[in-house]
């Protein structure tokens, strides 16, 4: 089915602020509703340094709606490069007429000041202020939307594991007797170790190779954390990778450089994604911080985008815009809050320390060598879980709300509309004919006009 297939009647201007994945992708399915939307982006260019990103069968599934290229992966679990993403969403959203400035930073977000001037100001770090029908937060887990707008401190707390980032060019690998096999493969490796993991793929038509290393930070010694960001490059070498086997170190040192970032956790869930205004929305990370490297962000943050747009193109009046940002919330928040769980008892999983859980663990994956079927266990769980989460359907998700509670309430306040116009007329008749004027008059609607006179 193809993603967004109504236009709004209703064209609101937006800023988004943020173009990471979630910001790009929900400025192009706003956009294809027919909204007028501008995105603001700090980084000066999209090609950083990055590594791999899964993208699983409920995101390559709106992929393939989106882009022709991805066409023929059906619904497959895809391993891409981040950066490769990143760009195919921002082609996307200019191709399709979103105006998308880059290096530009922006300090705080403020709601509209009164009832006459409700349009929320985008303050950018050059002191220029722009404003919008709607804001939305697509600044990632760190958001400054939601410590300005939302007036939220960030309690992040570090939950002890950096993550390292990285990609092995397939020449380097195809050397290595060890590891030649692992670069041709359609396989995702990944190494468990005592609290520690490696996950790894084949990216860019296994020309590249994907690493990325969970590591408890007392071990990886005090020197690596990092702050919680993508932004922080450093050279391999500069970790002492001994406490690793020595095919894995092998491995490592083909790495030219590394992305390092940390795991977070933040105390509290929030509340409300959308502010008192009603004119600021949170989006993405934003909205519900993940952690580096999970499995199914990118699916959580691109539908977060489908079922927004979704709901926004069936806007015809502003008196709506409050319950789509409900509905948005209610149809999101449960999902991610499901499988972000999911995502972590995952990681978890595979970064068992010593100890029975992990005894348990081995033997459940026994089966996975032999022939013969394992029905039971922790991987089976594993992967019906999986199933349930790869078969959402987003758009249908916000189709299904739109036709059971958004049409079904818009009826009925057409009625009462109607039955509002129908009466308003016979005052008017009624004024008219005992010879009254009227001034500015306000609609039903909201839109104000000044030059309708009876
Ligand atoms: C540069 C980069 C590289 C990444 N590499 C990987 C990777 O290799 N593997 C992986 O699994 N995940 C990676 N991620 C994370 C992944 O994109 C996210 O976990 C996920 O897609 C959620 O996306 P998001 O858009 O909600 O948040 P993010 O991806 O964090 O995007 C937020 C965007 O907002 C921008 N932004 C933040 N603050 C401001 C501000 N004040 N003004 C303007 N713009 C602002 C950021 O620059 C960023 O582009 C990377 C993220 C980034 C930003």
């Amino acid at each position: 089915m193809p993603t967004i297939q109504a236009t709004a009647s209703l064209q609101l201007d937006w800023i988004i602020v943020g173009g990471g994945l979630s910001g790009l992708a929900t400025a192009y399915v706003l956009r294809k509703a027919g909204h007028r939307v501008r995105v603001l982006e700090k980084l000066q260019k999209l090609d950083v340094p990055a590594a791999g990103l899964r993208v699983p069968p409920n995101l390559s599934k709106i992929f393939k709606d989106w882009i022709a290229v991805m066409k023929e992966t059906g619904g497959d679990f895809l391993m891409m490069h981040h950066e490769d993403v990143h760009k195919m969403l921002y082609r996307l959203a200019v191709e399709a007429g979103v105006t998308v400035e880059l290096g530009v930073e922006v300090v705080a977000v403020e709601a509209g000041q009164s009832d006459e001037s409700p349009e929320p100001r985008v303050v950018l770090a050059s002191g220029q202020v722009y404003t919008a029908d709607l804001v939305v937060g697509a600044d990632g887990p760190t958001s400054i939307v939601r410590q300005t707008a939302f007036d939220i401190d960030d309690t992040a707390e570090p939950v002890g594991v950096t993550v390292l980032g990285g990609i092995i060019p397939a020449d380097a690998m195809l050397k290595d007797p060890d590891w030649s096999s692992f670069v041709l493969a359609d396989e995702w490796p990944i190494f468990m170790g005592p609290r520690r993991s490696l996950c790894c793929h084949p990216v860019r038509a296994k020309k590249e190779f994907s690493v990325q290393l969970f590591w408890p930070n007392d071990e990886a010694g005090p020197d690596n954390v990092g702050p919680e960001s993508w932004y922080e490059v450093i050279p391999t070498t500069s970790i002492d990778f001994t406490p690793y086997a020595p095919s894995i170190q092998r491995l490592l040192a083909m790495v030219p450089f590394l992305t390092r970032t940390r795991f977070m956790k933040r105390a509290e869930e929030l509340e409300n994604w959308s502010d008192d205004s009603g004119r600021i929305v949170l989006i993405g990370e934003a909205a519900h911080p993940w952690f580096p490297g999970g499995s199914h962000i990118s699916s959580m943050v691109v539908e977060d985008a489908v079922v927004f747009g979704t709901l926004f193109s069936h806007l015809s009046d502003h008196s709506q815009i409050g319950s789509f940002l409900s509905a948005y919330q209610e149809l999101r928040e449960a999902r991610t809050k499901v499988v972000k769980q999911e995502d972590i008892t995952n990681a978890q999983l595979v970064m068992l320390p010593y100890g029975p859980d992990r005894d348990a663990r081995n033997a459940n994956m026994a089966p996975l060598s032999r022939t013969d079927d394992w029905d039971e266990g922790i991987l089976k769980r594993e992967l019906d879980v999986f199933a349930e989460i790869f078969c959402y359907e987003a758009e249908d998700a916000a189709e299904e709300w739109w036709v059971d509670w958004g049409r079904f309430s818009q009826r009925a306040k057409g009625q009462q509309q109607q039955s509002y116009q129908d009466d308003h007329a016979a005052d008017a008749g009624t004024h008219q004919q005992m010879g009254f004027m009227y001034g500015a008059v306000t609609s039903v609607t909201g839109h104000h006009s000044d030059d309708e006179e009876s």
